[in-house]
């Protein structure tokens, strides 16, 4: 049998591990060098006008919080279907998570879901919305960013999917990360990631004093005022360890290099699924694409109409992983898990439940070989169609 495709995984070549170990035989295998080069590189691509590493996306989202000030008792709102550390970056700093619902068919959060979300704030202080862009399809920023200012709030993008991705909008163009519509946007190098460092995240932003408060709150709180003595530091509030290593940036900028590469393969990817599984419709459709969204897709999500194929999913994920497939889900709802649903009691957002419901992940890695979606395929047509 074929090698199992896992459903993401990094890309890493000999000129990537050259440049770690260039790293680890010069002088600085923690803050150096490569940290500044890493996120001036970081902010040239996105087009933001600074860029912040850390340890990693949920450090990111953390320090996010913390350089706005969220406080005990404000509320974040947050998307249901995401990873557990968009809602949980709320709570490390003692906000309420209000959940809002998805679109069924995008997985993404909209105006509608946003509004509904928004009448459940109730008296209390919105201080930040965080859209999703889930898969790498890009949420509706500006309108999103129109209703959260309605409501005293700013974006703060989670972006780990979406590294490459844009919105257009007539002849405008968009980069995810350049912040034109949020306070902040927040990257993952996870190795199933668009590029990876292993651990590691980036916060970018176009305000300065957001930048200047990220990097203080990313190392201890610390500042070495300006003409003080060569010792001096000075602690003018409680900050963390979320440094990322030099040792990362090397191979963070080596993979920077390769954006444009990994983004036309993973494009030609999707393409090549679209077109091949467009005769499962409608037991199976790929997850829709909003139309100003102009994607790198880090997750290939299928939408299943899993009792129409007589199988469970389970069933359906044990038969491929049998074939050489390997599958994923992205994700649980969040706000259905225990510690959630302690907090907050049981929530009706039948977008999420029915995104939840239909949702397999597909494999899609640069790596990956035209014929290898052609597996995937057939492999699909076998199991659904059988
Ligand atoms: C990966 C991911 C994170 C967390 O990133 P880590 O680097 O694993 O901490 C947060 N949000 C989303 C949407 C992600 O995909």
């Amino acid at each position: 049998m074929a090698a199992m495709l896992p459903y993401g995984r990094q890309s890493i070549d000999e000129d990537d591990i050259a440049a770690v170990a260039e790293a680890l035989r010069s002088d600085f295998l923690t803050t150096g060098p490569r940290v500044e080069a890493f996120e001036a590189a970081f902010a040239q691509t996105v087009g933001a006008r600074h860029a912040v590493a850390c340890a990693n996306g949920t450090a990111a989202l953390h320090l996010a919080m913390l350089a706005l000030d969220v406080q005990p008792g404000e509320v974040v709102i947050a998307p249901s279907i995401t990873f557990l550390a968009t809602a949980n970056c709320a709570r490390f700093v003692g906000a309420e998570v209000v959940f809002a619902d998805v679109d069924p068919l995008t997985g993404l959060m909209t105006p509608e879901t946003l509004s509904q979300a928004l009448s459940r704030v109730g008296d209390r202080r919105l201080r930040a919305v965080l859209p999703v862009h889930m898969r790498g399809d890009t949420a509706e920023l500006p309108a999103l960013e129109a209703l959260a200012a309605s409501a005293g709030a700013v974006l703060v993008e989670d972006a780990p999917h979406a590294l490459g991705s844009a919105l257009r909008f007539g002849n405008s163009v968009e980069r995810v990360g350049d912040c034109a519509h949020s306070a902040m946007a927040t990257f993952s190098f996870h190795p199933v990631k668009t590029i990876a460092t292993g651990e590691g995240g980036m916060v970018t932003t176009n305000d300065p004093a957001l930048a200047e408060r990220l990097r203080r709150l990313r190392s201890h709180g610390m500042i070495r005022p300006e003409g003080g003595d060569p010792w001096w530091y000075e602690m003018p509030e409680v900050g963390f360890n979320y440094r990322l290593p030099d040792i990362l940036c090397a191979l963070g900028l080596s993979q920077l290099a390769k954006l444009d590469r990994f983004a036309a393969r993973r494009r030609a990817l999707a393409a090549r699924y679209h077109e091949r599984l467009a005769p499962l419709a409608p037991l199976l459709r790929p997850a829709a694409r909003p139309d100003w969204s102009d994607p790198v897709l880090h997750l290939m999500v299928a939408l299943i109409d899993f009792p129409a194929a007589g199988k469970t999913r389970r069933e359906v994920v044990e038969a491929l992983k049998a074939r050489g497939v390997g599958t994923q889900i992205h994700y649980i709802p969040v706000h259905t898990q225990p510690y959630y649903r302690e907090r907050y009691g049981a929530l009706d957002l039948p977008g999420a439940n029915a995104w939840y419901e239909r949702c397999l992940s597909l494999p899609l890695y640069p790596g990956m070989a035209d014929e290898d979606v052609n597996r995937v395929v057939e492999a699909l047509i076998e199991v659904l169609g059988g």
